[in-house]
């Protein structure tokens, strides 16, 4: 491993204008890192990521790199690109084990903050936050912090142990976890600034799964993605699983349930293979565990014992956009044990006093201000579903929009 991180390291060209960086969403400073480390300074390769990233580690593992950094290095070109991945793994992971979170840069201010949900983005805000000496609290539905990263993110993709870290470099840094707190049904924004928290930050992410409304999507052995990968363990899946939808989200579903004793797992989505949305580094494990992909394929009716599909087709609207045709002629049935709707997920929608579009989601301006003064969000419940390291850039932004406001309150 050593030998072959140097080496990839060496093969980096210090690009002047570095495209690894443009590509990544946060901005890693790949250059100044990968120079650091072949230094011999890893600790201080290690700070420059985490200073720009505190999820650094958890990106170096599950972020799209053949997207971002490594998508877009110059050596791809021709040849490999540099893996920054792996030699992002590897710096960031030491310094995670070994680093001593300071004392905040200032001493405590005695400034309250609160942070609503403990995804990246709610993560990166506290980080940031108690670094800058404010006294900041989590407030977190579920009985550990992370969001996606612990209850959706398969462990054999992300080890949880790194979440472990986290929790006890925020705890060094006096942030406060409340975990199972629900803000919203008890109590709301109301009652937090009552306490004199001076600001909030909302990352609760998007954890309402959208439901395809179709006969017999209530019955016993329909389940939907997002809810069977907070704990699969608590679910009878049988052998033969269908799988509908072919996201990220999807593929994740379809490994676990391999490893879960499914051994007959296939996803079937209405669209053709160019069209999915999961990555081709995704889609190309699922293919290596053994997953079967059904295309062109829509779902018309769950029954007990599987479902009944039909063949799809694209066809072309007189506004030149694609449209799915079910060809309704065209069908079959699909025996199945279980089945699972990978179909997107929406927020929940029970924290109110800001504005909510109507999907949902919160309207923020860029730098993630909501309709309330000094109510901030970003991440997921922004944006919709989308990638950790575009949480975490988002949130950054936030965290300064924050700080300016804080400032200007004196
Ligand atoms: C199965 C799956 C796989 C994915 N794989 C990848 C991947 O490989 N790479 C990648 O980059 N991205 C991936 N993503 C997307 C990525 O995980 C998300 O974009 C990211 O987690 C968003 O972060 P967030 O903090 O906005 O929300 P979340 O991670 O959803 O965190 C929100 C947190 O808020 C809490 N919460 C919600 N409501 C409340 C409330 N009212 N009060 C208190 N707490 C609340 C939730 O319990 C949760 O802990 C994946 C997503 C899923 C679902």
């Amino acid at each position: 491993m050593g030998r072959h991180i140097i080496e990839e390291a060496s093969r980096c060209l210090q690009c002047k204008r570095p495209l690894c960086s443009k590509g990544c969403p946060v901005g890693t400073p790949v250059n100044d890192m990968i120079k650091t480390f072949l230094e011999g300074d890893i600790r201080r390769a290690g700070e420059l990521l985490f200073q720009n990233n505190p999820l650094s580690v958890v990106c170096s593992l599950i972020c799209p790199h053949e997207k971002f950094c490594e998508g877009h290095c110059i050596l791809g070109k021709k040849s490999a690109p540099v893996q920054v991945s792996d030699i992002e793994n590897y710096v960031s992971r030491y310094y995670l084990e070994q680093f001593q979170p300071q004392r905040p840069v200032r001493d405590s201010n005695g400034t309250r903050i609160a942070v609503i949900g403990s995804g990246p983005a709610g993560l990166t805000v506290a980080f940031i936050m108690a670094s800058q000496g404010f006294d900041v609290t989590i407030f977190e539905s579920e009985e550990h912090i992370g969001g996606v990263l612990r209850y959706g993110i398969p462990a054999f993709r992300l080890p949880k142990d790194i979440l472990e870290r986290i929790r006890e470099m925020l705890l060094k840094l006096g942030v406060k976890i409340r975990p199972n707190m629900t803000i919203g049904p008890v109590i709301g924004l109301d009652d937090l600034f009552r306490d004199e928290y001076r600001a909030i930050f909302v990352g609760t992410g998007v954890w309402n799964p959208r439901p395809l409304r179709i006969a017999g999507e209530t019955l016993g052995h329909v389940h939907y993605a997002i809810n069977y990968l907070k704990n699969p363990d608590s679910y009878w899946i049988g052998k033969k699983v269908a799988i509908i939808g072919a996201g990220n989200v999807a593929m994740d579903v379809a490994r676990t349930a391999l490893r879960k004793g499914a051994d007959d797992v296939t996803i079937l989505y209405r669209r053709g293979e160019e069209h999915m949305t999961a990555t081709r580094y995704e889609y190309d494990y699922a293919k290596l565990d053994g997953v079967r992909f059904r295309f062109q394929t829509a779902p018309l009716e769950i029954v007990e014992g599987g479902l009944h599909c039909a063949r799809t087709r694209l066809a072309i609207d007189e506004q030149g956009r694609t449209r799915v045709e079910t060809l309704e002629q065209e069908r079959e049935f699909f025996p199945a044990d279980s089945i699972f709707i990978a179909a997107s997920q929406a927020p929940r929608t029970n924290l109110t006093g800001m504005e909510i579009g109507r999907t949902g989601l919160v309207i923020t301006d860029e730098e993630g201000r909501t309709s309330r003064d000094g109510v901030f969000a970003s991440g997921d419940v922004v944006t919709g579903a989308k990638t950790v390291a575009e949480a975490v850039s988002r949130s950054k932004r936030s965290a300064q929009a924050m700080l300016q406001y804080l400032a200007r309150q004196g």
